[in-house]
């Protein structure tokens, strides 16, 4: 099966450029994240931009909400490793201040700045400095005429929050726009963003307002963005969650490698849930293994198996993994045994064979070893637990004759 086929084909839109990030048309989706420093701190600002490009996010959101900030932005624009968007509420003069400081985008909420002049007189700027602005709209923020007409934050009237935005805009010939219709309602938000797309072709912006703090709320993040991304609806993502950002950044950065919508960068750790059989603690074990991977860039799938018995034909197609079994690990490629270790070197080795497979490839690296030998000590293993623990671990087996005797 062609597995790209589950996704629906990405719908057209319009491509804006944040900075030297594309967003929208053919460009690859992009993650975007928010500090959540003081922007007139600068140095702290920059440490975690940097910190937040380093985990994924293509693009970084801060907060202009008064002078300091704008100055601040004013300094960290020229030294950011990736393109800065000012995210405006209440005053639309900050959203020319953050012009002036040079940022590369702009975020309003068309529920905070209401005067049609000062937004037409945002995006006239906006226009001539060849910067695009996002129109965010927020369930929890909509024009209080929005929520007489709709009675409550629908769909619909996320959507007409929108268009009367991008109607101003129209008026003064500005069209480089992207949009969000957020709500911390995940059907909610869906639904608005699926609306949207139909009667829009700008590029979208998709996220969850207030997801909350992990884990629920990177489920409800996860589940509408990745909901619409599979639709083919969307351009570029933020997860919301009350937690350290740079979480916001990996998250979103994972998620569109786990659809395949972007290149993976880093490590793919998939590992067995654990069973009766698991000759060593899994979860200990993958979670020393997703330490020790999380800061190197290496692109491979590495498997942590708890025995040996099925974990190397459950993970063939890993390209790297390790299986417990008898007080050591048996390390295999591709599904092949390569080598045994002692039980406490297994991430160390792990490590050190993702690093080799990542310089000179998987062949290189069953070429180095004797796979006669490593097979035959893996056998051994596995017909050890065989031996002990049998076929069936669960004695699920014998579990379903004593329930067939008691419904008889
Ligand atoms: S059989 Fe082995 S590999 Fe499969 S879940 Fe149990 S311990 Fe893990």
């Amino acid at each position: 099966m062609d597995v790209s086929s589950a996704l629906v084909a990405r719908k057209p839109t319009r491509q804006i450029s944040v900075g030297n990030v594309k967003v929208g048309g053919d460009a690859p989706i992009t993650v975007q994240s928010m500090t959540i420093t003081k922007t007139a701190d600068v140095e702290g600002t920059l440490q975690q931009i940097y910190a937040l490009a380093a985990a994924g996010a293509d693009i970084v959101r801060c907060t202009c909400n008064e002078t300091e900030a704008a100055e601040g932005l004013a300094q960290i624009v020229p030294r950011s490793p990736v393109p800065i968007i000012a995210d405006i509420h209440h005053q639309y003069k900050m959203a020319l201040a953050a012009m002036e400081a040079g940022v590369h985008g702009l975020r309003l909420n068309p529920g905070n700045i209401r005067r049609p002049e000062h937004i037409k007189a945002v995006a006239a700027e906006a226009k001539d400095r060849g910067i695009p602005i996002r129109i965010g709209v927020n369930a929890g923020s909509l024009d209080p005429s929005l929520y007489e007409k709709y009675g409550s934050a629908t769909p619909e009237a996320m959507v007409e929050s929108a268009q009367q935005e991008i109607a101003y805009f129209d008026e003064v010939g500005f069209e480089a726009i992207k949009i969000s219709v957020k709500a911390s309602s995940v059907p909610l938000m869906v639904e608005a963003y699926r609306q949207l797309s139909e009667v829009t072709d700008h590029p979208l912006h998709l996220g969850v307002t207030e997801a909350g703090p992990p884990p629920a709320g990177l489920i409800k993040a996860t589940a509408g963005i990745a909901t619409l991304l599979m639709e083919g609806i969307g351009d570029t993502i933020r997860y919301s969650l009350t937690a350290d950002p740079v979480e916001e950044a990996r998250a979103g950065r994972q998620l569109l490698e786990a659809l395949g919508l972007r290149e993976r960068k880093n490590v793919d750790l998939i590992a067995c849930p654990s069973c009766g059989r698991a000759e060593v603690d899994v979860i200990e074990v993958a979670n020393r293994a997703m330490e020790a991977f999380a800061d190197r860039e290496i692109p491979l799938q590495i498997a942590v198996m708890g025995c040996v018995v099925n974990g190397p034909g459950e993970a063939r197609d890993a390209d790297l993994g390790i299986a417990a079994g008898n007080k050591r690990g048996h390390l295999f490629v591709k599904g092949q045994n390569v080598a045994v270790v002692p039980e406490d070197e297994m991430v160390d080795q792990l490590v050190e064979w993702a690093e080799f497979i990542q310089e000179h490839g998987v062949e290189a690296a069953l070429a180095r070893v004797d796979l006669v030998k490593a097979a035959r000590e893996a056998e051994k293993d596995r017909a050890r637990l065989l031996d002990e623990q049998g076929a069936d671990v669960n004695h699920s087996g014998e579990k379903i004759v004593e329930i067939r005797k008691t419904t008889r």
